[in-house]
């Protein structure tokens, strides 16, 4: 199953793209990650990329789908994958589905995790962060000790990020809104776009995506 998973920041995607490759068996695929290994393996697609990322460029699509090519040929992803970050434009979306329709493949299902404005800043400000050991609290959720000690290491640098405020948090959800809706329209025609209700708990939202993913398996 080749499976799209789109989320506003705050919603939860990677740790519901974890889930899911645990739960389905296929490799989540990471253009951004599999382009700073190809850079660094020094092949010569790497040698291309490092070209453009070392000018902080846009590396052209052509390439990245070369890349995508390379890596979808592999065996732990010839059942399928989880894209992440990638298709951005509608574009890459067209070309990822020429791609995929040359190895008899198409995308199964689009997955979009729909949270509002007001939960992710609710979640999001209120996020509190070990900065030694990565603990996360949330000020009513799941709030730190009161002593400011770490539960989790002991350390006692429990802070804000300066990311997650909410001029930061709205200006990334309008942006992901803005970049996402052409993309989540190119897809919608196709019959394969699932919406899924992100607000509760990780594992209600886990379930959720699996009850639509299996729609799709069943061919629904
Ligand atoms: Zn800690």
């Amino acid at each position: 199953m080749d499976l799209l998973l789109f989320g506003p920041p705050g919603a939860g995607k990677g740790t519901q793209a974890k889930l899911l490759v645990e739960a389905l068996g296929v490799p989540q695929i990471s253009t951004g990650d599999m382009m700073r290994a190809e850079r660094s393996s020094g092949s010569e697609l790497g040698q291309r990329f490092d070209a453009y990322m070392s000018k902080g460029a846009l590396v052209p699509d052509a390439m990245v789908l070369e890349l995508m090519e390379k890596r979808l040929r592999q065996d732990d992803a010839s059942e399928g994958a989880i894209f992440d970050g990638y298709p951005r434009t509608v574009e890459q979306a067209e070309a990822l589905h020429g791609l995929l329709g040359k190895l008899g493949r198409r995308i199964d299902r689009v997955v979009s995790i729909e949270v509002s404005l007001d939960v992710i800043l609710d979640r999001v400000t209120g996020r509190r962060v070990c900065l030694d050991c990565g603990q996360t609290y949330h000020v009513r959720y799941s709030p730190p000790p009161e002593s400011g000690v770490c539960a989790a290491c002991g350390g006692s640098r429990i802070v804000q990020r300066k990311d997650d405020v909410e001029d930061v948090v709205r200006n990334r959800y309008e942006e992901y809104k803005a970049k996402t809706e052409p993309v989540l329209a190119y897809y919608q025609p196709r019959g394969v776009v699932v919406a899924v209700d992100g607000t509760g708990s990780l594992e209600e939202v886990s379930a959720r995506i699996m009850a639509a993913i299996e729609g799709a398996a069943k061919g629904a």
